[in-house]
This record gives C-alpha cells, sequence and structure tokens, in this order.
C-alpha cells in the first residue's frame, strides 16, 4: 500500500513523513544535482498493537518559484501510485490560495473521487489552532485530521485512520476492487461494535452481564486480528461478534465509608469513550432516578448510540402491554433529550428480553454505520430547509463528516440565519428519511464564502 503526501511547501511536509516514519529519511535531500522524483520509505505502522507495512512516498520540494512544477509532480506521483493521499495544509495558516491549487489538481486529476484522502490540518497545537478547523470543511473532503508533526500529536491517531481507510472496506467505499492489493495486504480488521453497560448501582448491570454470557451464546476469545482488553468481552450473539467493554468496571463496586454504592462519573464517562453503544439499565422496580438523567448526559457527550433497558421488570405486578406504556411515558418524560432511544423490558434474574434487545442492538448498530453521499444529502437538506426556513438560510452543500456517531455539516451562507426550529426540523427529517434509531445525530452549520469553487 503507498501512501503520497501532498501539499504546499512550508506545510510542514517533511517533518510529518519524518514522523510517521518514526525515523529521519535515509535520502539526504539538499544534495545538489541529485534528481529526487520522489522518495519511497517504507513504513512500519503499529495500530491496535498489529503491525501495518506501507510506503511513505514524498516528491519532496523542488524548491522556491517552481510551485505549479511541484504540485503537478506531486498529483502525477499520487495518480500513479497512491492508495491513499495525504493533502497536507498548516491549520494556523488557514486555507491559503496554495491549498487551493492543490486541492482544484487532486480534484481535476480525479483524485478526490477515487481514493481516500486525507485533509492533515498540521501544526494544530492549541486550541485556537483547532478553531480554525472549520474553514477546512469548505473543501467538502470527508476525512479530517488535525496534527501536530512537530509536537507529535494525534500521529498515533493518523496512523489509525490511515489503517483503517486501507485496510477496513467497510469503512469507505472508496477502496473498493482493490483487489490485487488487497491480496498483499495484512488482513481485514473485523470492525467489532462494542457496547457499553452502565447505569446507577443496584439497578442489575452484573446480572444483566451474567445473563448474557450465561445464555447459550458462546464467548470467543480473541477474534483473529483483533486485541481485546482483559476487562472486555468478546461474545457471538447469533452469528454476530460484540464486545462488551469494561466488564471489569460493571463488576467492581464503588462503595463509599459508610458502604453506600456511588455511582462513578469519571468511570461511565471513560466507559463510554470505548463504546459505540450504551445499554442504559434502568431499576423497573423504583423506577427512573434523578441521576439517570445524568447519564444519558454522558452518553450523549460521548457520542454513544443507546438503548433504554428497563431491568426488573418482573417486579412490577401488571407487567402487560400497559403499564409498559405507562413507563416509557415516564421514561420519555424524565430523559428527555433521548427521545431517540428504543427502550427495552428485560428481567435479567431470569434473562428475559434479552433476545429482543439484542436484535434492537444490531438493528441501531446498523443505522448507525449508515453514510449518506453529499450529493443525496443536499439535494435532501436543501429540499426540507424549503419546508422550514423562518430566516431564509441558504443551503451550499451538506455532508456527513462522520458515522461514529452519525456526523453532519452544512455549509450555509450564514450560520445565524439557521433558526434553531429550522436545525430540529432538519435532524426529524433525517431520522424519518434514514432512521439512526438510537443514535444521536450532530448537525453542524459552516459559514461558507462562496469560493467559487462548485463545479
Ligand atoms: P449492579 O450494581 O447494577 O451491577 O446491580 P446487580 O446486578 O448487582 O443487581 C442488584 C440487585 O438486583 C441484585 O440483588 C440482583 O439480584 C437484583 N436484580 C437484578 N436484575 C433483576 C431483575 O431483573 N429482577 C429482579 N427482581 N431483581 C434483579
Amino acid at each position: 500500500m503507498n501512501v503520497v503526501v501532498v501539499g504546499r511547501p512550508n506545510v510542514g511536509k517533511s517533518s510529518l513523513f519524518n514522523r510517521l516514519l518514526g525515523r529521519k529519511r535515509a535520502l539526504v535531500l539538499d544534495t545538489p544535482g541529485v534528481t529526487r522524483d520522489r522518495i519511497v520509505e517504507p513504513a512500519q505502522f503499529w495500530v491496535r498493537a498489529k503491525p501495518y507495512s506501507l510506503n511513505l512516498i514524498d516528491t519532496g520540494g523542488l524548491g522556491e518559484g517552481q510551485f505549479q512544477e511541484e504540485i503537478r509532480l506531486q498529483v502525477e506521483t499520487a495518480l500513479k501510485e497512491a492508495d491513499l493521499v495525504l493533502f497536507v495544509v498548516d491549520i494556523k495558516a488557514g486555507l491559503t490560495e496554495s491549498d487551493r491549487s492543490v486541492f482544484l489538481e487532486l480534484r481535476r486529476a480525479g483524485l478526490t473521487d477515487s481514493m481516500p484522502v486525507i485533509l492533515v490540518l498540521n501544526k494544530a497545537d492549541s486550541d485556537a489552532a483547532e478553531e480554525g478547523m472549520n474553514e477546512f470543511y469548505a473543501l467538502g473532503l470527508e476525512h479530517l485530521m488535525p496534527v501536530s508533526a512537530e509536537h507529535a500529536l494525534q500521529i498515533d491517531d493518523l496512523k489509525e485512520k490511515i489503517v483503517d481507510l486501507l485496510y477496513s472496506p467497510d469503512l469507505d467505499e472508496a477502496d473498493e476492487g482493490n483487489e490485487a492489493a488487497a491480496e498483499e495486504a495484512p488482513p481485514t480488521i473485523p470492525r467489532i461494535p462494542r457496547i457499553a453497560i452502565v447505569g446507577q448501582p443496584n439497578v442489575g448491570k452484573s446480572t444483566l452481564l451474567n445473563a448474557i454470557c450465561g445464555e447459550k451464546r458462546s464467548i470467543v476469545s480473541p477474534i483473529a486480528g483483533t486485541t481485546v482488553d482483559p476487562i472486555d468481552l468478546t461474545l457471538n450473539w447469533h452469528g454476530k461478534d460484540f464486545v462488551v467493554v469494561d466488564t471489569a468496571g460493571i463488576r467492581r463496586k464503588n462503595k463509599t465509608e459508610q458502604g453506600i454504592e456511588v455511582l462513578s462519573v469519571v468511570q461511565t464517562r471513560k466507559t463510554l469513550e470505548r463504546a459505540d453503544l450504551a445499554f442504559l439499565v434502568l431499576d423497573g422496580e423504583v423506577g427512573v432516578y434523578d441521576q439517570d438523567e445524568k447519564i444519558a448526559g454522558l452518553i450523549e457527550e460521548a457520542g454513544c448510540s443507546v438503548i433504554l433497558v428497563m431491568n426488573k421488570w418482573d417486579t412490577q405486578v401488571d407487567n402487560d402491554e400497559f403499564s409498559q406504556k405507562l413507563a416509557e411515558e415516564e421514561i420519555r418524560k424524565k430523559i428527555r433529550f433521548l427521545g431517540y432511544a428504543p427502550i427495552v423490558f428485560t428481567t435479567a434474574t431470569r434473562g428475559i428480553g434479552l433476545e429482543r434487545l439484542f436484535r434492537i442492538a444490531d438493528g441501531v448498530l446498523e443505522q448507525r454505520g449508515l453514510k449518506v453521499s453529499t450529493r443525496e444529502l443536499t439535494e435532501f437538506i436543501r429540499d426540507e430547509s424549503e419546508v422550514h426556513n423562518p430566516d431564509n438560510a441558504k443551503f451550499y452543500f451538506v455532508h456527513q463528516s462522520g458515522r461514529n456517531p452519525p456526523t453532519f455539516v452544512a455549509h450555509v451562507s450564514d450560520p445565524r440565519k439557521v433558526h434553531f426550529s429550522l436545525s430540529r426540523h432538519l435532524v426529524r427529517a433525517l431520522r424519518d428519511r434514514y432512521g439512526f434509531s438510537g443514535s444521536p445525530i450532530r448537525f453542524h452549520f459552516l459559514k461558507t464564502r462562496n469560493t467559487g469553487e462548485k463545479k
């Protein structure tokens, strides 16, 4: 697999190159008279405790005054050899004319459509710098990654992203059909969905976990090509793999001096950070606690999808459909902002409701992974913005910038004109059309100057 680095001079391509390589490149660049069309360096990335071999390719710098020539060479190299392009810019300098030229060349050559391009925002070593990220969305590229080559920040994240894009075919449609390359590549990493079981003490989290393990499902130990933390549990439920994260945390009780169990917010937050989906377990015996809303908030903050699990449902004398309706109403009233979360009733002590829980979890995860194309989204959101748009915001284009959780970026004339009710309407419309059941939807509105770059 070949990764080609492109970008105008002075954005820090060389430092990034060396950083990714983990050493200084062998070639001396400054020797006069040496023709150096391109530098190819074999590199090894360790991602999730596995090695990946690939080639890093740089076209070097041609020096002052030869900018157009240099871009041409970069793009040509990328066209001929790349499986993935790292397009490097300087986040502190902002989006310059030269960056735009590089981008236009990439696009003209069809590279932005035919292979993954990661826009690497270098020199992101302060919060202020990260704020500069916004204007780069205007290029409409899907993968943006702020790093600091000099301070070695987020380099591992970048490596992970590169490996994911190159080796996980389900992650991006861009690398489909690259079969020859796939053969010599390391095996594809199975992407196993990660579930966190969270909730107040004593609601039945460990009992639920035990019920999940105890049923006929096979517990699979580390699946080939993956590493699983000892605190996690990998299981196979009707032919599908899941990881339940931080099972040690569920069993570990947080007791105060008086022996009363308390909710550990820090622990819950950490657990959620490692998960795609949370089961928020509620106590069916006592109803919804005030604290449950707080946990719901942590889930939303972490960007996890969520299913509300009303446990101990056997304690209700009338556990019929009518009382379920009442309980659902109570949950909806107390945890208002998780209106999109499915509710499942369980009796963990007897393993009741688990089938349904996993069936719904499967559906939620599938919808979380949905990717809508920029063209379709733009058309859809533009249409919807005609239905309701009190302040007449103008939409240029809309793209889905991520799936974990589903994140959308709309480029508009003026974000202040995006009325609260308009953004709510758009999120609702997205749910009506695509579902995204159980998943939070992030929708950002960015000001886009009319750059004249639209086709
Ligand atoms: P955790 O602190 O959330 O892990 O809660 P535990 O799993 O330790 O459960 C707390 C208590 O609730 C234990 O006595 C369990 O037996 C009980 N419990 C858990 N699930 C159920 C259930 O579905 N029905 C009933 N009646 N009791 C349950």
